[in-house]
Formats: C-alpha cells, sequence, structure tokens
C-alpha cells in the first residue's frame, strides 16, 4: 500500500506529520478542559483555548464507526474498490481513514482495528487501519 498523494504540513500540523515519520500516531489534547481532539487544530475544539494544546501518543487502537466502499476511482489509477472509514480510536477521537487488508465486503460496524502506516516518498505516513488480530 503506499500514498499517492498526501497534503503538505502547515504550522499547525507539522507536529503531527513529523511523528509519522517515526510511526507514532499523535493527538491532539488540551489540559485547559481535559479533552482530545484530531485533525489538529490551531485552538481548541471544545473550550476554545489556544494556550494549553499539547500531544500525546495515541495507542492505534479502535473500532470501526461507520464506513463506505468506494467503487468508482476519484482519479485515474486509483484502485478500487477502497474503503473510507470513520474510526474511533480508544482515547475517543475519530478519525477519517482508510480500512486495508481485507475485502470491502468482510467489515463491519465495530469490527476492532488497529493502526498501520501508508508511506509516502517524502518519509512520511498516513494512518490506515487494519482489522485487529485475535479479536
Ligand atoms: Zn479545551
Amino acid at each position: 500500500m503506499h500514498a499517492a498523494s498526501i497534503p503538505p504540513p502547515d504550522a499547525v500540523t507539522a507536529p503531527w506529520w513529523n511523528a509519522t515519520r517515526e510511526r507514532r500516531l499523535l493527538i491532539q489534547s488540551c489540559a485547559a478542559c481535559g479533552r482530545d481532539q484530531h485533525p489538529p487544530r490551531s485552538l481548541c475544539n471544545h473550550c476554545g483555548s489556544t494556550e494549553h494544546l499539547s500531544w500525546g501518543d495515541a495507542t492505534g487502537a479502535g473500532t470501526v464507526d461507520s464506513f463506505t466502499v468506494v467503487h468508482q476511482a476519484p482519479r485515474p489509477g486509483a484502485d478500487v474498490p477502497y474503503v473510507i472509514a470513520r474510526v474511533r480510536l480508544d482515547v475517543g477521537v475519530v478519525l477519517l481513514t482508510r480500512l486495508e487488508g481485507r475485502q470491502p465486503d468482510d467489515w463491519s460496524i465495530g469490527d476492532t482495528v488497529r493502526v498501520e502506516w501508508a508511506p509516502s516518498d517524502d518519509g512520511r505516513a498516513l494512518p490506515v487501519f487494519v482489522h485487529a488480530a485475535g479479536t
């Protein structure tokens, strides 16, 4: 698997992208209200704080919240079908991501998953999710 194109980092997302070089999944936390959020932002979604945001490592374990099988290639050369999903991490935040490693029809809502990394040419990587073995 390979991430064909991923967005450039900006001032807010650079720490998050840099962690993907080490295959670490960071989640932004707010010390002011104690909530986590994703994707990274310059202010807290919950209380609006801009000064109390910090980064923590997520385990990469989660469950499938919802998913869609994409049958029509969004651009020439894209491999279809593939699965776009909302994955709820154990820490509570939701990632919009891809499910890999199974036939699209084999997935169900509530499946347990763990993170894998789809490398890009510049050393960064995109988190994708595979079925968690033994569950
Ligand atoms: Zn907050």
